[in-house]
């Protein structure tokens, strides 16, 4: 079988194609954190990403989502009914949301609640990314949760790992 590559460098590239920077997605991780640690910044956040970013399911999950954008963005999907789903953003569709808890999944129950919270927050990338999927130019129907889900599960380790330090130090 042939050996299947580390894409984390490939799903850092496409994000940045689709206008999401590391450090847009390590703000909103600081967001979810900044109630519980104070004077936190957005590159204290980048190791976990870069973690996140390693899991091959979470690979996956952000190359099918950001496939599908862009194939209803160009009008070049097969079934032209759910392109115009995808591209309304058609609100009881979910199979967005579901492939984002796929990432979030990873990293316990932390994550999931952060990804319900940012969802329904819709903090700075996420919000843009919202605002711009409107356009009627760009669809963004799978990439705001993907966006998501990594910070989401990125605050989720971070969490953990503070915890995990602080009981170190007693
Ligand atoms: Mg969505």
């Amino acid at each position: 079988m042939k050996n299947i590559e580390n894409y984390r460098d490939r799903c850092i590239a496409l994000l940045e194609d689709r206008g999401v920077t590391i450090y847009d997605i390590a703000d909103a991780a600081r967001f979810l954190q900044a109630d519980y640690h104070k004077g936190l910044k957005a590159e204290e956040f980048f190791e976990s990403i870069m973690s996140v970013l390693d899991k091959r399911e979470v690979q996956f999950a952000i190359m099918t989502a950001i496939e599908l954008d862009r194939q209803a963005e160009n009008g070049t999907m097969i079934d032209k009914e759910l392109e115009d789903v995808l591209r309304r953003d058609e609100g009881l569709y979910g199979v967005d949301e579901v492939n984002a808890y796929g990432i979030c999944n990873l990293y316990g129950s932390i994550s999931l609640t952060n990804f319900g919270f940012i969802d329904k927050k819709k903090y700075g990338i996420i919000a843009k990314l919202n605002e711009e999927g409107k356009d009627g130019v760009h669809c963004h129907t799978f990439l705001d949760d993907i966006v998501g889900a990594i910070a989401a599960s990125a605050a989720g380790r971070f969490a953990h790992s503070r915890l995990r330090s602080k009981r170190e130090e007693v």
